[in-house]
């Protein structure tokens, strides 16, 4: 069973239109240990282009090499009332300000790697257990509660 905790939350602007552009740090755990961590990017009222989700996967034992990490982008819409998710190349400008650790992998990659079914079962645990990415999806739009705070452990 995959649970999500919160990490971070920072807030940008769009280029566009001036709205409210988030950026959620999370951490995956299985059985109270880590597994994976994410950055997740959408921005308010721009629904229609989804969430941007970095995703890094692989050891996180202390003094695990950044080499035995990856991290793989996923694009997730909703149309119809159903998620869509694809896999992304390393392109465009969503990432340029953040480095991340380890290997990036771009679209090709992650469909061939050995990883696959465990990419897609962090997709799912994402979005049913992220509750602002939820939220999102609803509204359109996040107001952050008091509550969206990440809780110290
Ligand atoms: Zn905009």
């Amino acid at each position: 069973m995959l649970e999500i905790r919160d990490g971070a939350i920072s807030l940008g602007e769009c280029a566009c239109c001036q709205q409210a552009r988030f950026f959620l740090t999370r951490y995956v755990f299985e059985e109270n240990a880590p597994v994976a961590a994410y950055i997740a990017t959408f921005t308010n009222g721009h629904h229609e282009k989804g969430v941007h989700i970095a995703l890094t996967t692989g050891s996180w034992d202390e003094g695990a090499s950044d080499l035995h990490r990856q991290t793989f982008l996923l694009d997730v819409w909703m149309d119809q009332d159903e998620h869509h998710m694809r896999f992304a190349d390393w392109d465009g400008d969503v990432w340029d300000q953040i480095d991340f650790p380890g290997v990036k992998h771009g679209r090709e990659a992650a469909l061939k790697s050995d990883h696959l079914d465990q990419l897609y079962l962090f997709k799912d645990a994402i979005l049913k257990e992220d509750g602002l990415i939820r939220r999102f999806f609803d509204q359109g739009y996040v107001e952050l509660r008091k509550s969206d705070k990440p809780k110290t452990r």
